[in-house]
């Protein structure tokens, strides 16, 4: 039995133990964790720690001994299989019960895998967690030609990374840009010409039918028939949120589990964050959506173990992001689904620029290739709604700060 039981041993569970005891939270703390590490970075694992930049000991959150010292007890390498809301306890896969006073729901998601013949080969690689990245860092040593499947963040770099390395590899996009979930035209192209110039052959609006091999992979096949060549296929095309057990003890679930402004889940006395919370977000127009970032898990980790401690205060934090792919690094401030106007602030061309959104003439979010200042000014202007003129944010003589009233 423990006062606070976190499931998922990731950033977001990480961060409520450290921030309850920061608050000075005395009570019992356990995190149950299916991996067998303790709570790591994850956007280095396709990243620093996927190109060996990077050993796993600087990739960790918090030093071994901090947990001890904070009395945070780590049950890891166990996975919990369901939750009795009413007798207020989780089940481990072993079959082992822990009791709860209050129950923290931090677990993520799985890699969406390819609902297609072949999809589950050996060889066909999600990425989520240093297992997988290392499986793909062994297996890409060796390989020939690497298939990359999906132009979202992970995928392309990845991409960045093998290419980098001297590697072949073909990145598959099904729609006909990259980034298109996540960010405007502009930027879709830039990272795309980026891509080819690096040697990747980009294909975007394909469509995969298959994955090829007998026992391992050893292509791809296309809907026109094209058999593209692959001894290592990664695929990055989202992830399903991990609540299975709260769906089945009746959490009010939609595309993950749905909670409220104090990350409360329906259940009682249980909180969800993270990549696998479904919330309404102030920064989406007050739509209901996951956020899959580290900013987002931290956050609402804090809403969390602040209203543990007795200072509840609603989730309202500006959205922010990274990616890094070659020399480039891109940084993003607020959330441009829904803009309606695009502003190019600099030229692309010198890879330095930023692209801001704006929806009826407001501000929403920007994307900065290279620009930290941009960034770092961007965010209040994002934050305070700015409403500015096409003309007045292109002129990069300006500085954004400068537009605020
Ligand atoms: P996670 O950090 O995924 O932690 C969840 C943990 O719960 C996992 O260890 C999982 O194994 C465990 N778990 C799941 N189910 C159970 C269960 N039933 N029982 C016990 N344990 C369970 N974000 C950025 O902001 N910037 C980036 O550049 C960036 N790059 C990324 C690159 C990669 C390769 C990946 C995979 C993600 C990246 N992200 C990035 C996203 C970011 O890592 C996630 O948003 C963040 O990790 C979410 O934190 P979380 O606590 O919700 O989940």
């Amino acid at each position: 039995q423990f006062d606070v039981v976190i499931v998922g041993a990731g950033h977001g569970g990480a961060q409520v133990a450290v921030m309850l005891r920061t608050q000075k939270f005395s009570g019992s703390i356990a995190i149950i964790g299916e991996e067998p590490e303790l709570p790591y970075e994850r956007p280095p694992l396709s990243k620093e720690y996927f190109a060996g930049e990077k050993e796993f000991e600087r990739i960790q959150l918090r030093p071994a001994k901090y947990w001890g010292e904070r009395e945070v007890t780590m049950l890891l390498g166990k996975r919990v299989v369901s939750v009795d809301p009413i007798a207020h306890t989780v089940t481990t896969d072993s079959g082992e019960t822990v009791g709860y006073g209050k129950l923290v729901w931090a677990t993520g998601g799985h890699p969406r895998m390819l609902p297609i013949p072949g999809g589950d080969l050996p060889g066909v690689q999600g990425v989520r967690t240093r297992a997988d990245a290392d499986a793909m860092k062994a297996a890409s040593e060796t390989a020939k030609q690497i298939v990359v499947i999906g132009g979202g963040y992970i995928g392309l770099e990845a991409a960045a990374v093998l290419t980098k390395a001297g590697k072949k590899v073909v990145l598959l996009e099904a729609l006909d840009r990259v980034l298109a979930r996540v960010a405007g035209a502009d930027l879709s192209r830039f990272y795309e010409k980026e891509h080819r110039e690096h040697g990747v052959d980009l294909r975007l609006g394909v469509c995969v039918d298959a994955i090829e091999g007998e026992d391992h992979v050893t292509g791809v096949r296309l809907s026109d028939g094209e058999v593209i060549q692959a001894d290592l296929v990664i695929v990055g095309i989202g992830i399903v949120p991990a609540v299975e057990p709260l769906i089945a003890a009746g959490a009010d679930c939609a595309n993950g589990v749905r909670v409220d402004p104090l990350c409360k889940t329906s259940l009682p006395d249980i909180y969800a964050i993270g990549d696998c919370a479904s919330h309404v977000n102030d920064f989406a127009e007050g739509a209901e959506i996951r956020l899959e970032s580290v900013q987002n898990a931290n956050d609402q980790a804090n809403v969390v173990a602040k209203g543990i401690v007795g200072d509840e205060a609603p989730y309202h934090a500006i959205p922010w992001f990274w990616s890094n792919q070659y020399d480039l690094k891109l940084q993003t401030a607020g959330l441009s689904t829904g803009h309606d106007q695009a502003v190019l602030r600099g030229d692309p061309a010198n890879r330095s620029f930023s692209v801001v959104y704006l929806k009826a003439g407001s501000v929403i979010a920007i994307d900065c290739v290279n620009a930290t200042k941009d960034y770092v000014q961007g965010r209040m202007i994002v934050t305070a709604g700015l409403r500015a003129t096409a003309e007045q944010l292109a002129d990069t003589e300006t500085p954004l700060k400068a537009l605020l009233p």
